[in-house]
């Protein structure tokens, strides 16, 4: 795909795989996309499928399978323990990931229940490019605390810096000599950090990490979970690595962890985990807690069909005409809303295209939730859903005060092989309009406001009449069109 010119540089992403099982979508009439706003109490994620057309809420267990992952699921097999779907993954993770032993979970966040279990004690300290919302949580929950290390420019959202994922090298040896040796159980790196926009790292800037982490002896882990995307993006982008093939990226960057993680919902397949590593001892330790939370050290909580559909995606993933098309669309998408002046995070990083919202809103008061009001905004005028991350998705102090968010950003997920480039520029279509008349975009707050994790499941309304008026709006400039 990458490989495809087009005349007069006029980029297409151009897939190289057809369509072969299709599903049926819904795109309901703008006022049934109001009254369902409503309803789902100006939430997304309350929103039921039968009122989404394009559904860009998450990237996790939503990529589409090829003919190869569901022909395997056929052949599983079932046993409860030594079953060869099971000792099919270990060569994959072997051929792929470089790793010897491996030690299956049900998803991403059961691997870092079992290796903050193991290796977090109460006081310590884990260093990290950036944090991700389940693995702050399991750390938090083992009396440790997090550091983030990025450089200054990551959280630049307007910025042509190729690798905002990169962790701070001068800040990593210092945060070591402030805390101690003894108190950091491992450095975590994240590839494509996800809530920065799925910003990739180097792979020099792993391997200096991998340097200070042997200067001091302390443990490395990579959280894989978007490794593939990332690995594409080294490729694309690191003058170095251009010529490597996707299969001998993926070996360094996973060659220099002691231990690697991931969820298989958004690396290979839809559902499933699991922690890896070449060291015997450090599988050792962890080997106890699979049977304890996951299920039998042969399958860890996976049905045995996602464990022959992860192998397969597992395979897959060394495949670049297959990794590159959702970051390939991601970039069309931020590139094309960028030329028609809509304020984009760039460069186009993995899994979604991130509007600025602070921006896109700028009338909108930060604890009226200008990310929430684009989210409910954007699915009243054109069906589609993305997800709010931003001072929604914040917590408040103790005193009942808003923590506002670093940045507000709308994302819009983009699973890989599920779109075409039809319903992308029907996206961009929509967005432009809503761009301009932005200004009928107002705020929200809460009515039901739940302690614990509140954008999943919280209730708001609009602080004024303005859905209704965009509906109007719409009417106007668009007559009787879904
Ligand atoms: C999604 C994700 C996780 C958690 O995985 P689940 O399968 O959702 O539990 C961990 N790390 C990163 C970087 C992720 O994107």
């Amino acid at each position: 795909m990458s490989k495809v010119k087009f005349y007069k540089g006029n980029d297409i992403p151009l897939e190289l795989h057809k369509v072969r099982v299709v599903q049926k979508l819904n795109l309901v009439p703008i006022e049934r996309r109001l009254e369902a706003m409503k309803e789902a109490g100006f939430n997304t994620f309350r929103l039921s499928t039968k009122d989404v057309f394009l559904d860009m809420l998450t990237d996790s267990g939503t990529n589409a399978m090829s003919d190869n992952q569901l022909a395997a699921m056929m052949r599983a097999d079932d046993a409860y323990a030594g079953s060869q779907s099971f000792e099919r993954l270990q060569k994959a993770v072997l051929d792929v990931l470089g790793k010897k032993y491996l030690l299956p979970v049900h998803q991403g966040r059961a691997a870092e229940n079992v290796i903050c279990r193991t290796f977090v004690k109460p006081g310590h300290v884990v260093p990290m490019n950036y944090h991700f919302t389940t693995t702050l949580a399991h750390i938090q929950e083992c009396g440790g605390r997090v550091v983030e290390l990025l450089y200054d420019h990551a959280l630049e959202l307007k910025s042509d810096h190729p690798f905002k994922g990169n962790m701070n090298l001068e800040k990593l040896e210092q945060t070591i000599q402030e805390v101690g040796v003894e108190n950091i159980p491992f450095i975590r790196m994240e590839a494509s950090t996800n809530l920065i926009g799925g910003q990739p790292f180097s792979l020099a800037n792993l391997m200096d990490v991998r340097r200070i982490a042997d200067k001091y002896n302390i443990m490395l882990v990579l959280d894989a979970s978007l490794l593939g995307e990332n690995a594409y993006l080294i490729q694309q982008r690191e003058e170095k690595w251009k010529e490597n093939s996707m299969a001998e990226i993926l070996k360094m960057m996973t060659g220099l962890a002691d231990l690697v993680y991931f969820s298989a919902r958004k690396l290979s397949s839809s559902r499933g985990g699991g922690i890896c590593t070449n060291q015997h001892a450090l599988y050792e330790e962890m080997e106890d807690k699979i049977p304890l939370f996951e299920g039998f050290l042969t399958y860890g909580g996976i049905s045995v069909r996602e464990i022959e559909a992860m192998t397969v995606g597992l395979y897959e993933t060394l495949d670049e005409t297959m990794i590159c098309q959702s970051p390939n669309y991601i970039k069309y998408l931020v590139e094309e809303l960028e030329k028609r002046g809509v304020p984009m995070v760039t460069p186009p990083g993995v899994l979604g295209a991130h509007i600025n919202a602070m921006k896109f809103c700028e009338h909108i008061p930060q604890d009226q939730y200008p990310a929430g009001a684009l989210a409910a905004a954007l699915y009243i005028c054109s069906g589609v859903r993305a997800m709010e991350r931003g001072t929604m998705s914040s917590v408040r102090d103790e005193n009942g005060k808003e923590i506002l968010a670093d940045v507000e950003l709308l994302r819009m997920a983009v699973p890989r092989r599920v779109f075409t480039l039809s319903q992308i520029n029907y996206v961009i279509d929509r967005v432009v309009w809503l761009y301009e008349n932005r200004h009928l975009i107002g705020g929200l707050k809460f009515v039901y406001e739940p302690k614990v994790l509140r954008f999943f499941m919280g209730g708001l309304e609009p602080t004024s009449n303005w859905a209704h008026r965009l509906m109007e709006k719409f009417r106007e400039d668009f007559g009787d069109s879904l």
